[in-house]
């Protein structure tokens, strides 16, 4: 039984972050998306609001769960019994500090190892924030990046004058 973890912001989720969780699902039994609650940062969605839209995006993955975790990505994994993190690379740029967090984490847990997904190149230039850019400055056109449930979301954000 192999049961892995795919921890992050999803600030919101979008359609890089669902290749990655179809692809992940498909190579391990259970996979568990563990949104951070991550104090330091602003972000546009709170985190219920975050789950929400990923539980709406992955209905379609019977193996797929998502929770909230706070600490350490290793202590969520061990707690959940899983011993493997997934993660996303695009560009060199992701692979530094992805590197390094891989490293670090082995360190404090050799028994749980890091996997990585290359992103499938229609999405390398996709990110949370690209989609909060785009959809602040082009307000309806936002189909490309995120799924209709989360298009609609960033909608009502703009229009309460959050984004
Ligand atoms: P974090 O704040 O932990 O980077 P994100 O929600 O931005 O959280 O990303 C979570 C994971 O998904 C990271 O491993 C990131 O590299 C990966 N990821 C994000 N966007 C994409 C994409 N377009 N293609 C592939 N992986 C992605």
């Amino acid at each position: 039984m192999i049961k892995a973890i795919y921890p992050g912001s999803f600030d919101p989720v979008t359609l890089g972050h669902i290749d990655i969780i179809r692809r992940a699902s498909r190579a391990v039994d259970n996979l568990i998306i563990g949104v951070l609650i991550n104090r330091d940062k602003h972000p546009l969605f709170t985190v219920e609001e975050r789950v929400d839209m990923l539980r709406e995006s992955t209905r379609e993955f019977p193996n797929v769960t998502v929770e909230t975790f706070t600490g350490r990505t290793v202590d969520f994994a061990r707690d959940r019994g899983a011993n493997i993190i997934i993660r996303g690379l695009r560009a060199v740029t992701d692979f530094e500090v992805e590197m390094q967090m891989a490293q670090t984490n082995r360190i404090l847990d050799p028994n749980i190892d890091t996997m990585f997904f290359t992103t499938s190149p229609r999405y390398a230039y996709l990110s949370s924030t690209i989609v909060k850019e785009v959809a602040h400055y082009e307000g309806t056109n936002i189909n490309k990046f995120v799924n209709p449930y989360v298009a609609a979301r960033l909608r009502e954000k703009l229009s309460q004058g959050q984004l």
